[in-house]
């Protein structure tokens, strides 16, 4: 065990995107600090972010684009601000509809800009080192598997549960128990939702536009539907509520509306023209552009009309069958595809224990908590990394006048 005689003003435990902002804050204004990881290599999981690309923030930021159990009032508009940092590291970016990516599409630009600004402020990494303890007498200690680091004040910075291939771990949830604090329900969001609705056996494969809703939360993009569930930008954006609702046993169907452009009354009276345009055509090639082809079939199918009926044979029933499965297709879920599959993790260390002015601890006096640990998730977006960027510094303003003073 090597335990290390420095006291560190800040010792940080996870060198991912929260972790890193604060060491580079830190040190930039004359702290001594240190960071600990489990992985080999620090910012692990941005490799992964935005598929490769780095969806690192988003124009359109606002407490409305964040989920957690307490008032986020305090979320405001910082992606200038945060552009500016990366631009400062040598990121260019670009702005793709409001959605911002490196410049040059690739997320390792972010990570590598990140670790040479670290290399280069000098800040010590304890890498290899997953953190099992942190004790406090006078000093803070962060015990590792082959280190004991000592610090005035700890940060923790150790993510959620999601993607565990890429360093997840228990341990923030586990600390802020120990120090007093308490931590809302876990479940993954981001993530595929499972299902073994018959409707996949014909649907899989498919990606159709869309609007899907469970209970009262909708979203709209392109839906894809596989063998084993259904996933893609709106199925991800909701399925927190399914994961949390899988723990409780509450599950309900997801409604899919394949024709969100079109209101009931409006697609209803689309289809009466089509009707009487051709009445010897077939009800599929009626019912033609409306949505993507295999998502008819199984519209018509789910209204219970063969899809050769030539649609003089039918009536306003039918019609009105075909409107509800179009704008209300229903999918049976089992539940999500897991923290192991999930972006980002629901809930977290609870808000109610945490000065927001400062993400310092409530109910213990120098430990933080900064970025997914906490109980705040985002939607797809650029929303998580944003939330990871914007507590790292309200923390770094905190420490760094505690520290100074
Ligand atoms: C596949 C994928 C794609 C994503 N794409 C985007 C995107 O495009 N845009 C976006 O905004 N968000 C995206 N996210 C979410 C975003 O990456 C996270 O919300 C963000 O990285 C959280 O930052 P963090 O610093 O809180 O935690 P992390 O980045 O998870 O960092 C935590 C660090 O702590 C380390 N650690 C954990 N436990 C310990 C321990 N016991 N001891 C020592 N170290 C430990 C981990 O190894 C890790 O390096 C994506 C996530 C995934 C998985």
């Amino acid at each position: 065990m090597n335990t290390d005689e420095k006291i560190y003003d800040v010792c940080i435990v996870g060198a991912g995107f929260s972790g890193l902002v604060l060491a580079i804050k830190l040190a930039r204004a004359g702290l001594l600090v240190c960071l600990t990881d489990l992985n080999k290599m620090v910012g692990r999981k941005i490799l992964s972010t935005g598929n490769g690309r780095c969806n690192f923030t988003n124009s359109r930021l606002g407490k409305e684009y964040y989920y957690s159990n307490s008032d986020l009032s305090f979320i405001s508009d910082n992606h200038q601000e945060f552009r500016q940092f990366l631009r400062e590291l040598g990121v260019f970016d670009k702005d793709l509809d409001g959605y911002f990516y490196p410049y040059t599409n690739q997320a390792k630009t972010i990570r590598e800009a990140l670790e040479n600004e670290i290399n280069a402020l000098g800040v010590d990494l304890y890498l290899d080192n997953r953190a099992t303890d942190i004790s406090f007498d006078n000093v803070y200690t962060v015990v590792t598997n082959k280190s004991k680091l000592m610090a005035k004040k700890v940060c923790v910075a150790c993510g959620g549960l999601s993607a565990a291939t890429l360093g997840s771990s228990k341990f923030g949830y586990k600390m802020a128990n120990k120090f007093g604090m308490h931590t809302t329900k876990l479940a993954p969001s981001l993530v595929g939702v499972t299902s073994s609705d018959i409707c996949l056996k014909e649907l899989a494969g498919v990606r159709a536009s869309g609007r899907v809703t469970y209970k009262d939360h909708s979203c709209e993009g392109e839906i894809q539907f596989n063998k084993d569930g259904v996933s893609g930008y709106p199925v991800m954006c909701i399925s927190r509520f399914i994961g949390l609702d899988e723990l409780d046993k509450r599950l309900s169907d997801i409604r899919i509306d394949f024709v969100p452009y079109l209101t009931n009354e409006e697609l209803t009276e689309e289809i009466k023209n089509r009707f009487s345009k051709n009445q010897d055509q077939t009800i599929i090639s009626s019912l033609l552009g409306l949505c993507n082809e295999k998502a008819v079939e199984q519209v018509v199918s789910y209204s219970r009309i063969y899809g050769d009926t030539a649609v003089k044979k039918l009536d306003d029933e039918d019609i009105e069958n075909l409107v509800y499965n179009f704008k209300a297709f229903s999918i049976s879920v089992n539940g999500t595809k897991g923290f192991d599959n999930s972006q980002v993790t629901a809930g977290g260390v609870d808000l109610a224990d945490i000065n927001l002015d400062t993400m310092e601890s409530l109910t213990k006096s120098g430990l933080y908590f900064i970025g997914e640990v906490l109980d705040v998730d985002g939607i797809c977006g650029g929303y998580n990394l944003t939330w990871a960027y914007t507590s790292a510094i309200l923390a770094a303003n905190d420490l760094i006048k505690v520290i100074k003073c």
